[in-house]
């Protein structure tokens, strides 16, 4: 079941803007970037989340700590930053054997996809994000998909996200926009594009805030943020930052 976050802010929304979106966040870097594109450019930006028993609630602990950090980075985003939505879908951990809901071993055999994968996630978190959006009048879905410097899953990928548009847009009889402003950019781009949103306020909010790694591994904080620095996930994320370090500087 759906349902405003008991700890969310909500900020008032005026009926009848058009510009709006719902922001939802899946891998957790590339959400809070997806999320300030949002704040850039809608007038009002409504955020959600969806729990489904990852094997590390470190991802969920962070959210809504970096949402009101955010919030706090510009008056403007202050602005238009609305009511944030928990959606539960514990059904997903139930049916599903990966490695980030259960206490397996993350690796990628040859030839196949990491033991991450869990099949058809972004199918259901679109699906659960449009009805939202449809409830709440909202028009656009914007999410951190990226399949430029990924793990290959599927539900990624950019020809995935157009169909599910299209089915969305037939299945509920509406014409949402699905927005991913990040599925042709690495991981150093991503890092560039939280300085231009954001100044090195978003960069540091990122670093330090936002979690990526399959193991839920905040013992260490590095130049890069938190994490192993072994599983797929963080040796993106590290690869990313020293790439946009040191473009930065030269
Ligand atoms: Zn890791």
């Amino acid at each position: 079941m759906c349902q405003p976050a008991p700890s969310s802010r909500m900020i008032a929304w005026a009926p009848g803007v058009m510009r709006s979106a719902i922001s939802s966040r899946w891998r957790f870097m590339l959400a809070v970037l997806a999320h300030g594109w949002a704040l850039e450019r809608f007038e009002h930006v409504e955020t959600v989340g969806f729990e489904y028993g990852q094997r590390h609630a470190v991802e969920m602990a962070c959210r809504l700590r970096v949402l009101e950090r955010m919030a706090g980075l510009r008056s403007d985003w202050t602005r238009r930053l609305g009511v944030d939505h928990v959606c539960d879908l514990a059904a997903l951990h139930a049916v599903s054997p990966s490695a980030l809901t259960r206490d397996t071993e993350i690796e990628t055999p040859a030839g196949e996809l990491p033991t991450t994968f869990v099949p058809g996630r972004n199918l259901v978190f679109l699906t659960f994000a449009a009805i939202l959006a449809y409830q709440r009048g909202l028009g656009r879905l914007i999410g951190g998909m990226c399949e430029t410097d990924y793990s290959g899953y599927p539900d990624c990928r950019d020809d995935t996200v157009k169909a599910m548009q299209l089915a969305l847009n037939l299945g509920m009889d509406r014409r949402f926009a699905i927005e991913t402003p990040l599925m042709w950019l690495d991981k150093a781009a991503s890092w560039r594009l939280a300085e231009t949103l954001g100044g090195s306020a978003l960069v540091e909010l990122i670093r330090v805030e936002t979690h990526s790694c399959y193991q839920g591994d905040r013992s260490e904080l590095h130049d890069w943020g938190y994490g192993c620095g072994a599983c797929p996930a963080c040796t993106l994320r590290m690869s990313g930052w020293h790439t946009y370090r040191r473009t930065s500087i030269s």
